[in-house]
């Protein structure tokens, strides 16, 4: 499955502290009506709440990390889901002592500081199907 786009342009800013991570992007990319898009970014968050897929339950583990962590890298997709943005994002978090610790971005990330960049793609957007042998919600056709 591969789509073919046109890049139409590039939104970059910065979050506000206090601000949901996953919010703040998905207030972004409605305000700036992005349905296709890649996403990047940076910064520091006050605590953390990331998931991993248990890939034997098909459910997501939630772990929540309770200190300042950087968010040394989150990226992402945009696409839409039950007719909605929806944003599908990943972090790489380091700790005080330097370890890393990532996954898959829920909510509940205060932003201590963040800087994005929205790549935003021009055509039609994929869209998110519940798949029912990995049970997510992947693209289709
Ligand atoms: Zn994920």
């Amino acid at each position: 499955m591969l789509r073919r786009y046109a890049t139409a342009r590039v939104v970059q800013g910065r979050l506000n502290k206090g601000e949901d991570l996953i919010e703040g992007l998905q207030g972004v990319m409605k305000e700036h009506n992005i349905t296709a898009g890649v996403v990047t970014g940076i910064g520091a968050v006050s605590s953390a709440r990331i998931a991993c897929l248990n890939q034997q339950t098909k459910q997501y583990e939630e772990k929540v990390f309770q200190e300042a962590l950087e968010v040394v890298s989150l990226r992402g997709n945009v696409s839409l889901k039950d007719g909605s943005v929806f944003a599908h994002l990943h972090v790489a978090l380091s700790r005080a002592d330097f370890s890393v610790v990532g996954g898959h971005l829920l909510s509940g990330n205060p932003v201590y500081a963040f800087e994005f960049e929205i790549l935003c793609l021009e055509g039609e957007p994929f869209t998110r199907y519940f798949d029912e042998e990995t049970g997510l919600f992947l693209w289709k056709d």
